[in-house]
């Protein structure tokens, strides 16, 4: 609030409202006290108007760029609709088509309904604005995690808010704040990882990003963010999306909410909940998830949007709903505002019966309804309710791509480099093959520039693939491409051809083999997987080309890490890239030949085993050495690549760590200062990281658990000092009866490069028993 007056009271303190705020109460007061039921109603739910196939549903639109007016009519003038989703045909369109399609809604919300309510469009815009033609694509948000740097995830969201504003656009459903936690789960690639700490700081940036600094998104390059997926999404028993998980109360506190609890806490305005179970019981229909947790003890006054027709899914899916009108009872008494229907009107109809019958209040709807318009008034949606293209010229500039191709340098990460293979000497004699060598689509991964990404290769053409990426840098003479395995469409999605006799004979002729793996795009259900090795195309390749004896270097190009185990050791280097976006191409080239210094650290652990899925904050009983000496095999517990690991072309060494003080209470602060020095001979990037351990605690601790990161710039020989401050909260954990809590003990300071093996350590007595935070 711009102009917040104090007054200071007695005993108390009260904050005068602006006279924005004013305003915002009186417009949607007097809004809702002129609106029929069924306009209210109207307003709780959004369409999609998408063709998904010839006719299946009675939204199809035959006409791809434009909506058809019959439908437009029946959403808007007839049921009241509120709000409209994704209506791009799966396919993205110009800045100048959205904003056709947007002006078409709004005409006829804002000039030819009783009450002129403008409708809300929101749309994936996950990297960058994903629906657009032309848009800066960023990496995905597990490679911009990898990046550890807090900036460049932040500017790339305020870049997409202008990009989505330049499509007319004034809503996205992003960020992601599901915690990575399982490979297995086809979505972990769209979140930060499996780190609380780091999910939650990167979350508060994106959201900074999106709503300004001032969470004022009336901006017009501003937009409003949506958290999801509330909560618990990630970490299904089995696996697979919308399948069920079986999480304790205790593992939600300190694993699920801090960060959207964080990302609250930074203004977010809405919130979309997750399509799956907990406990057995669908979140669609957890009054004590969406309103006990989300509205009263968070305190979330924003907009809380179903996921992809989820209140039918109670019934036709979950089966705790009897019919479908039960369904929306449960749902919207549960806490729904907002239901993403899609198709059906239905919804509108049972729920306007359901006020009647008396079996959702009218409070309630008041409730959802008031939540509703707040939004549109915060987004100035009253005043503009549609921004033009031509106001946004810096749309797909260079700028906007500089800041795109400097996330995915700073992402890719350096996993192995046996005898400084890497960087490469310009010349170099090279085999480019593996089926992610050349193309967009694997390089972009899901929602890009359609939700599976098959449409990738149509619109980033004009962006350079790995191989075209070496080619530039190297000299094409250079460079030899067979993909020795390739992915060919198959209808929906896709599957591999090979043709491996013939990357063998090529890497003859070399003197180095890139290799490019991983996966091609996918996400939700599509992506669920019966095996999370890399496929035996893929490793049979791998293993013909070590035959050869040339040194081979692996390119990673993957949502999630696949098992390597099999050749992981024959390979010279392997180098991650994640899902780096359409400059991803350009920052490998410029990695595997020194011209960037690689920074980016694993924002997972790479498992080595399916059936060791164990994160870095794990229990003293998952440690590695468990059963050191009863077996001959490694470790019960051995992991490919450390959560936080990733080498650089140069060293750094760290001395001189001190602690401000011996004690630390729920209240203190303390300050941990360390000295970094670059004691290599290039310039390099580090990220510098701070994991404090519990070392006794009356639950099981987790092993560490990371409390701070910077990244720092190093010139060769340059030294400089990091400072964090840490407070109680850094130290406290949930005890059993479900409270933050700090304990007496002694603690570990550690910092390092990566989770496994801190340059410094030292020990402190910290904490007074049972204080709560
Ligand atoms: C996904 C959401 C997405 C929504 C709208 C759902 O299937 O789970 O993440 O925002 O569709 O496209």
């Amino acid at each position: 609030l711009a102009a917040t007056t104090v007054i200071i009271g007695f005993s108390f303190f009260t904050t005068k409202k602006s006279q924005k705020e004013i305003t915002k109460i009186e417009r949607v007061e007097k809004l809702l006290s002129q609106m029929t039921l069924e306009e209210k109603v109207g307003q709780m739910a959004q369409v999609t108007l998408d063709v998904i196939t010839e006719g299946d549903n009675e939204f199809s639109s035959y006409e791809p760029l434009k909506l058809s007016d019959e439908l437009v009519n029946k959403a808007i003038l007839e049921y009241h609709v509120g709000s409209v989703l994704n209506t791009a045909n799966n396919r993205a369109r110009s800045t100048e088509k959205w904003h056709e399609v947007v002006s078409q809604l709004q005409e006829v919300a804002t000039t030819q309904t009783r009450l002129k309510i403008p409708v809300i469009y929101g749309i994936d815009a996950i990297h960058g604005t994903t629906y657009t033609a032309g848009a800066t694509l960023f990496p995905q948000e597990i490679a911009q995690a990898a990046t550890f740097n807090r900036e460049l995830v932040r500017r790339g969201a305020e870049i997409c808010a202008y990009e989505t504003r330049a499509s007319a656009i004034p809503w996205t459903f992003s960020p992601v704040l599901d915690m990575g936690r399982d490979p297995r789960f086809p979505r972990i690639w769209e979140g930060f990882g499996e780190d609380v700490y780091l999910t939650s700081e990167m979350g508060v940036q994106m959201i900074k990003g999106y709503e300004g600094e001032d969470n004022d998104i009336s901006n017009p390059l501003h937009v409003a963010s949506c958290l999801k997926h509330f909560l618990g999404y990630s970490v299904p028993l089995s696996g697979k999306d919308r399948t069920p998980a079986f999480i304790p109360e205790i593992e939600l506190r300190e694993r699920h909410i801090p960060a959207f609890k964080a990302a609250l806490d930074a203004g977010a305005h809405t919130v979309m909940i997750n399509s799956g179970l907990i406990n057995g019981t669908p979140v669609h229909a957890n009054y004590d998830i969406l309103t006990k947790l989300l509205k009263e003890e968070l305190g979330f006054d924003g907009v809380a949007v179903t996921d992809w027709a989820d209140i039918d899914n109670l019934y036709t899916r979950d089966k705790v709903a009897a019919t479908p009108k039960e369904a929306v009872k449960i749902a919207i008494n549960a806490g729904i505002d907002m239901a993403m229907i899609p198709y059906s009107f239905d919804f509108c109809e049972d729920l306007v019966e359901l006020v009647h019958e008396g079996e959702v209040p009218m409070s309630r709807i008041d409730d959802a309804v008031r939540r509703i318009l707040n939004l549109k008034h915060q987004l100035g949606l009253f005043d503009t309710p549609v921004t033009h293209y031509k106001d946004y010229d810096k749309f797909g500039s260079k700028e906007f791509e500089t800041a795109a191709y400097n996330a995915a340098a700073e992402a890719i990460t350096l996993l192995k480099n046996q005898e400084a293979t890497l960087p490469l000497k310009k010349g170099a004699k090279l085999l480019v093959t593996g089926p992610n060598a050349n193309s967009m689509r694997s390089l972009n991964g899901g929602w890009s520039y359609s939700w599976q990404g098959e449409k990738v290769e149509e619109f980033a053409a004009q962006y350079n693939t790995i191989l075209e990426a070496i080619q530039n840098f190297n000299g094409k003479k250079n460079v030899t491409h067979v993909a020795g395995v390739s992915y060919v469409e198959t209808g929906k999605y896709w599957e591999e051809t090979t043709d491996i006799p013939a990357a063998v004979q090529a890497a003859e002729k070399v003197d180095y083999i890139v290799l490019c793996l991983g996966e091609n795009s996918y996400t939700e259900k599509p992506g669920d997987l019966h095996d999370l090795k890399i496929s035996q195309n893929q490793i049979d390749l791998a293993l013909a080309l070590v035959k050869t004896d040339k040194p081979v270097i692996l390119v990673l190009n993957e949502g999630r890490p696949r098992l390597i185990k099999n050749f992981a050791k024959d390979m010279n280097a392997i180098v991650q890239t994640y899902l780096p976006g359409n400059f991803g191409g350009d920052a490998l080239a410029d990695i595997l030949f020194g011209k960037v210094n690689p920074s980016g650290k694993l924002p997972y652990t790479y498992p080595m085993y399916a059936n060791t899925l164990v994160t870095y904050d794990h229990k003293p009983s998952e440690e590695q050495d468990k059963m050191e000496g009863m077996y001959d095999y490694e470790s019960d517990f051995a992991v490919q690549f450390p959560f936080g690991y990733g080498l650089s072309y140069t060293t750094f060494e760290y001395s001189d760590l001190t602690v401000s003080s011996t004690s630390l209470s729920a209240t203190d602060e303390l300050t941990i200062s360390v000295k970094v020095t670059n004691t290599g001979k290039v310039t390099g990037k580090e990220v510098v990281q701070l994991y404090i351990s519990d070392l006794v605690a009356s639950i099981s601790p987790d092993m560490k658990r990371l409390r701070g990161f910077e990244k720092i710039n190093l010139k060769a020989g340059e030294s400089k000092t990091v400072r964090f401050t840490i407070t109680g909260s850094d130290i406290a954990f949930v005890t059993s009866d479900l409270q933050w809590t700090v304990e007496k003990g002694d603690f570990a300071i550690n910092i390092g490069g990566q989770s496994d093996k801190f340059e410094i350590t030292e020990t402190k007595k910290f904490g007074q028993s049972g204080q709560m935070l």
